[in-house]
């Protein structure tokens, strides 16, 4: 995914529109069944990585609402398939192409976000 967002989300959605990936949705467009909080697409978030700072965390006024995730990369194509299936994320499926796993459409990350980070699930700081 890259980013997340936690229960610390307000809902105030306005990441929404800062997000140059248009990744993320508000609570009542969310994929994921009975959805409580803004979601952010695995699939599209691309880290902001040609920007000095994620974009979203920069606007959000609530302290560890946005957290690091995993790089959507084909090294965690499992990790992500997995939260797929357990209703976490809902990966984009394509009427010829599939699901969009991150084996098939990866996505820039930055490099300089520790794995270690991102497993604790550390806020996105700017
Ligand atoms: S890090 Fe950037 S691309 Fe990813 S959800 Fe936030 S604003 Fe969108
Ligand atoms: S800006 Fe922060 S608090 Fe507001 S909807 Fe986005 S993640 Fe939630």
């Amino acid at each position: 995914m890259s980013v997340i967002i936690t229960d610390s989300c307000i809902n105030c959605d306005t990441c929404i529109d800062e997000c140059p990936a248009t990744a993320i949705v508000s609570a009542d467009d969310s994929p994921i069944v009975d959805a409580q909080y803004v979601y952010v697409k695995p699939e599209k978030c691309i880290e902001c990585v040609d920007a000095s700072v994620p974009k979203c965390a920069y606007v959000c006024p609530t302290e560890g609402a946005i957290v690091w995730d995993m790089p959507y990369t084909a090294e965690y194509n499992d990790y992500f398939l997995q939260g797929h299936e357990d209703g976490k994320y809902n990966i984009r499926i394509h009427k010829k192409l599939g699901i969009f796993s991150p084996e098939k459409k990866p996505k820039p990350f930055r490099e300089s976000i520790s794995i270690a980070d991102r497993e604790a699930g550390m806020e996105v700081e700017i």
